[in-house]
C-alpha cells in the first residue's frame, strides 16, 4: 500500500483513513491509499515552508540542477516499475505507460539542465543608479494533478518549480497516484532534503480543497476540470496567490482540400484515440472542407475502424477509461450523438477477452451536418471524434473558435499563406501545421486561452511562471 510523503517520511494519514483504488481494467479494488485531510496538508505545507529556510533553501542552482538530473536518471533506471504502476493505475497500454515515464524523466532532465541558467537583467536607468532584476522562488507551491497522465503531469508541474527553488506540495488524483508517490520516494533516495517535495494523497474535495485554500501556500498549479478550476482560482484569490490553470480543450483539426490525406488521417486517428481520448489536447473535432468531405471521411473511417480497446497487456490502441463515472459519461455522449441523428461513420472494437467489468468504450467517429451538437462543443474526454464540413477559410476559423475552449488547433494545408492566416486566426495556446502534437513536446510553451485556462507550462516560460522578479535599485551617486 502506498504512503504519503511528508517531511521526508513515508506516512499514513493522521486520522488513519484509507481510500480504495479501483482498477479500470476489471473494476476491482487492487490497493489502498491514505485518505489525506486538512491536518495532513497542514503538515506538508509546514514541512515545505521549513525546508525553504533550511536544507532545500540552501541549495544553490547547481546543486538543484544536479539533484534533478539524478532524479531523471533514477526514473529511467526504475522505468519498468514506474510504468507498471502507471499501467495498473490508469489501464493504459504498456507502451503508452512506458512512453509517459520517459517523458517524466525528460521533465527532470530539461528543467534540471535549466536550473542554473536562469539569468537576471541589468537595466540602464538614471546615471546615479544601478539596477538589476533577479529571479526568486515563489515559496511553497501547490500542485493538484489529474489522473489522465499522472507521471507526466507531475513532471510538468513540479520539475520547473523545484528548478526555481520552490518547495512543493503535491495532491495527485485519487484515481491514479501510485507512480507519483514512487517518484517522490526516489527523490528522497537521490538526496532531495526533507520537505522539498511532499505528496498528500486523498480526495479532491478534502485534501485538494484544503491545499488550494491553505493560507501559507504561494502558488497553485492545477490541471483538471473547468468546474474545479474555477474553485481553485477562487481559493487562490482569497490569499492573493497566483495560479496556473489548464482546464481542457475541444481542439479542432482543420483539413483543407489541398492537404495530404495520409499523414492527416494518421495524426487525426492517433490524436483522438491515444490515451483513450483522455487527453486535454485531444483533437476531438474535425473540420473538413466540404469539397473533400465524403472522400476524406471514407478513408478516415477505414483507419478509424482499425482501433482496438483492450487490457494494457494486449497493448492495443486504447485501454479502458479511468472509472465508472467516465465510462458512463463517454457512453452517454455516444448515445446522445446517435439520438441526435449524427451519423456513425466508423467504430473501433473492444477486444475479445477483456474483463466484463472493465471500463472499455467503443471508439466512435461521428459525422455531423453542422456545428450545433454539444458533442462538438463539450469536452467528452473519450475516443469520440465528430466531423463537420466547412466551406472556406472564414467559416473554418469561425467554427474552430466556436467553443468555450482554446487549447490547441491543427491546420492541414499545403498553402503557405493559408497556414499562417489560420494559425493566427485560431484562438488557442498552440497551433500545429501539418502535424499534431498532443502530449510530449515538453520544450514547447503550452497552455490555454478562454476556458482552457491561463498561464503557461512546459518550455522555459514555465520557469518564469514558477518564480517572481525582484528589482534591486542601487543609488550610488555620481
Ligand atoms: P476530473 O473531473 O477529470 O476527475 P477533476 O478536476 O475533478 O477532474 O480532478 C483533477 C484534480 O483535482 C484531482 O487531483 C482531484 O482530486 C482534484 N480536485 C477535485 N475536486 C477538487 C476540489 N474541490 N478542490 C481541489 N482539488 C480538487
Amino acid at each position: 500500500m502506498a504512503k504519503m510523503i511528508i517531511n521526508g517520511q513515508k506516512v499514513n494519514a493522521v486520522q488513519g483513513g484509507l481510500l480504495d483504488v479501483v482498477s479500470p481494467i476489471d473494476g476491482k479494488v487492487f490497493t489502498e491509499i491514505p485518505r489525506g485531510q486538512r491536518e495532513d496538508v497542514d503538515l506538508a505545507v509546514k514541512a515545505a515552508r521549513q525546508s525553504l529556510s533550511s536544507d532545500w533553501g540552501n541549495f544553490d542552482p547547481l546543486g538543484r540542477s544536479r539533484l534533478m538530473l539524478e532524479l531523471g536518471v533514477a526514473i529511467l533506471e526504475n522505468l519498468d516499475e514506474l510504468a507498471d504502476l502507471e499501467m495498473k493505475d490508469t489501464g493504459k497500454p504498456l507502451a503508452t505507460a512506458r512512453a509517459d515515464i520517459t517523458v517524466l524523466a525528460r521533465y527532470f532532465e530539461y528543467y534540471g539542465g535549466a536550473a542554473d541558467k536562469v539569468l537576471g537583467q541589468v537595466i540602464p536607468y538614471l546615471n546615479d543608479y544601478s539596477v538589476q532584476v533577479i529571479r526568486e522562488p515563489l515559496g511553497v507551491t501547490a500542485h493538484i494533478i489529474p489522473w489522465n497522465y499522472p507521471a507526466q503531469m507531475f513532471g510538468r508541474s513540479v520539475a520547473p518549480s523545484l528548478a526555481m527553488g520552490n518547495a512543493c506540495v503535491v495532491k495527485p488524483a485519487e484515481d491514479a497516484c501510485l507512480s507519483i508517490v514512487r517518484v517522490a520516494e526516489l527523490a528522497l533516495e537521490v538526496g532531495f532534503p526533507a520537505g522539498a517535495l511532499n505528496v498528500v494523497t486523498g480526495l479532491g474535495e478534502e485534501a485538494g480543497a484544503s491545499l488550494a485554500e491553505h493560507p501559507d501556500i504561494n502558488f497553485i498549479s492545477f490541471t483538471g476540470s473547468n468546474q474545479v478550476g474555477v474553485f481553485i482560482q477562487q481559493a487562490a484569490a482569497k490569499h492573493a496567490v497566483k495560479c496556473v490553470l489548464e482546464l481542457g480543450g475541444k481542439s479542432a483539426h482543420v483539413v483543407f482540400e489541398d492537404a495530404k490525406f495520409g499523414p492527416a488521417i494518421a495524426a487525426i486517428v492517433k490524436g483522438i484515440v491515444h490515451n483513450t481520448g483522455q487527453t486535454c489536447t485531444a483533437g476531438s473535432r474535425l473540420l473538413l472542407q466540404a469539397s473533400i468531405y465524403d472522400e476524406f471521411m471514407q478513408e478516415l473511417g477505414k483507419e478509424f475502424s482499425k482501433t482496438r480497446a483492450g487490457t494494457p497487456e494486449m497493448d492495443l490502441t486504447c485501454g479502458p477509461v479511468i472509472n465508472k463515472n467516465q465510462f458512463d459519461r463517454v457512453n452517454g455522449y455516444i448515445e446522445k450523438g446517435i439520438a441526435q441523428n449524427l451519423k456513425v461513420v466508423a467504430q473501433g472494437q473492444i477486444a475479445d477477452g477483456v474483463p466484463a467489468d472493465g471500463y472499455f468504450v467503443t471508439p466512435t467517429l461521428f459525422s455531423a451536418p453542422d456545428h450545433t451538437s454539444e458533442l462538438l462543443t463539450e469536452e467528452i474526454f473519450g475516443p469520440v471524434l465528430v466531423a463537420v464540413p466547412f466551406k472556406d477559410e472564414e467559416e473554418a476559423i469561425a467554427l474552430a473558435n466556436a467553443t468555450d475552449y482554446g487549447l490547441l488547433g491543427a491546420v492541414w494545408t499545403e498553402n503557405g499563406g493559408r497556414q499562417m492566416r489560420m494559425a493566427k486566426g485560431i484562438q488557442a495556446g498552440q497551433v500545429y501545421i501539418n502535424g499534431f502534437g498532443a502530449g510530449g513536446g515538453i520544450e514547447l510553451p503550452f497552455g490555454g486561452v478562454k476556458r482552457s485556462g491561463h498561464g503557461r507550462e512546459k518550455g522555459l516560460v514555465a520557469l518564469e511562471e514558477m518564480s517572481t522578479t525582484k528589482t534591486i535599485v542601487l543609488f550610488h551617486g555620481k
